[in-house]
């Protein structure tokens, strides 16, 4: 038997143990469990925000870390207000319907009676360019880009479809429109409005935006076929407060032979407010953490030092993240990879991976065929999470955990992002996949 076989076997050996370990001891799930109702929703600045930082550091302080400490960092404070209400009203058609909406996250809010005004559909920033000026005017613009189907890989979609609810209020805004409704980020027709981030331009008037339900979509699409006059109304009281204190929570498990040579592991606390933040992204704090529980718990000792984080902020501003590179920098950390987890707690597929192409040619050539053996040898895709790619210019490797995608928006952003639609053995498998990576990169470290 040559050296690599006998390698191999020995890893893979680990590796089953790894998974075996997690789906027993199924800690991931009860950890999730405990984040999502004891905290509830935490957006950045919020009570559940504050909560979750002071549970995440007592479950990583029960475990026998080498250290566990909380890092400041201040964070945008955006509340939502009372729920929010809209309607399509069409003498024409006789129509007074009210249709689920949320507002996007950091909008400002709408006068207190409300906005009430005509509507013009855009598929997209793309179709608002070409269009008439002079049509926009006073108008609510209505963004009503659908995700293409046709992508297998669901982000995909999303990056597309999503660059609408960032740039609309911005576009609209340019033209003289009044407010704008942005079709839900989903591929599916339902009742469920998704919240998310959009930005202003200062220079411009901030006109207010709210999420639309998919459905609620498809019905004033087909109102305005049919009466284009029609009016759209909504009601909204989100604003945004004073930037708040809060923190990343950090922890590690000091690597045995290279202590200054750090991998991380790591997932953001923080979550939109219509729910509990489950598969976004609580899933990827409990897969994290359970990492270092696995290397615990069967007893493996690191070389290098294993680093969790959870980061704050990612969904509103990326100041956790900016945060925690900025220290490491100033600090002198050296960062060899850091590993996100923030596509959900689905069945794992492999992982996404940013580096030099001779250094993804290397993990693929090196770990792909024992990675396939669990079936998470897809490596092919580039990319890594938010959080981590602020350390990308100080880290020879970042990248993301690959799960299934096909369910993620159902949940992502919306009421429906709970703790009982997440499944325990896919959460589990994701935290297994982690720490199997994990694992080969503290071992044989990335051929430098
Ligand atoms: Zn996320």
């Amino acid at each position: 038997m040559s050296r690599i076989s006998y390698a191999q076997s020995a890893d893979s050996v680990i590796l089953a143990h790894f998974f075996e370990t997690a789906l027993v001891k199924d800690k991931a799930y009860s950890d999730l469990h405990d984040i999502c109702k004891q905290c509830g929703s935490r957006l950045s600045g919020s009570d559940g925000a504050a909560k979750a930082v002071v549970l995440v550091q007592k479950i990583l302080n029960s475990m026998g870390l080498d250290s566990v400490w909380l890092q400041d960092v201040m964070v945008p404070h955006w509340v939502r207000g009372e729920k929010e209400q809209a309607s399509i009203s069409s003498t024409v058609l006789k129509l007074n319907q009210s249709v689920p909406v949320c507002a996007l996250g950091g909008s400002v809010h709408s006068t207190v009676d409300g906005l009430n005004a005509q509507v013009i559909e855009v598929k997209g920033l793309g179709q608002l360019e070409k269009m008439n000026k002079a049509d926009i005017k006073g108008k609510i613009v209505f963004y009503n880009e659908a995700f293409d189907q046709s992508f297998r890989e669901t982000f995909n979609a999303y990056g597309i479809s999503v660059a609408q609810r960032w740039g609309g209020a911005m576009e609209a805004a340019r033209y003289g429109a009044v407010g704008v409704v942005v079709r839900s980020m989903s591929q599916h027709v339902d009742e469920w409005p998704h919240t998310g981030v959009m930005g202003y331009n200062d220079s411009l008037v901030k006109i207010p935006a709210v999420a639309i339900s998919t459905k609620g979509a498809e019905l004033l699409s087909e109102s305005l076929a049919k009466d284009k006059n029609l009016r759209f109304y909504f009601k909204t009281q989100c604003q945004t407060l004073a930037d708040a204190p809060s923190y990343n929570v950090i922890a590690e498990i000091k690597g045995t032979e290279y202590p200054n040579e750090v991998i991380v592991v790591g997932g953001h606390l923080d979550s939109w407010d219509l729910a509990e933040g489950a598969q976004d992204d609580g899933a990827g704090v409990v897969q994290s953490i359970e990492v270092l529980r696995l290397f615990k718990t069967t007893g493996y000792k690191p070389k290098r030092t294993i680093r969790f984080v959870a980061f704050m902020n990612e969904e509103n501003g990326g100041k956790g993240g900016a945060k925690y590179a900025e220290w490491a920098k100033t600090n002198g950390e050296r960062h060899i990879a850091a590993i996100e987890s923030d596509a959900g707690g689905f069945t794992p597929r492999g992982f996404s991976m940013e580096g030099s192409d001779t250094l993804r040619e290397y993990v693929k050539r090196a770990w792909k065929p024992l990675l396939d053996q669990f079936e998470i040898g897809s490596l092919d895709d580039v990319g890594a999470g938010a959080d981590v790619s602020h350390l990308k210019d100080n880290c020879t490797l970042i990248g993301e955990l690959h799960p299934d995608s096909q369910r993620y928006f159902d949940f992502h952003h919306s009421a429906r992002d709970t703790w009982e639609n997440v499944n325990d053995r896919e959460l589990e498998m994701g935290a297994a996949a982690m720490a199997s990576f994990v694992y080969l990169i503290d071992k044989y470290g990335l051929g430098k």
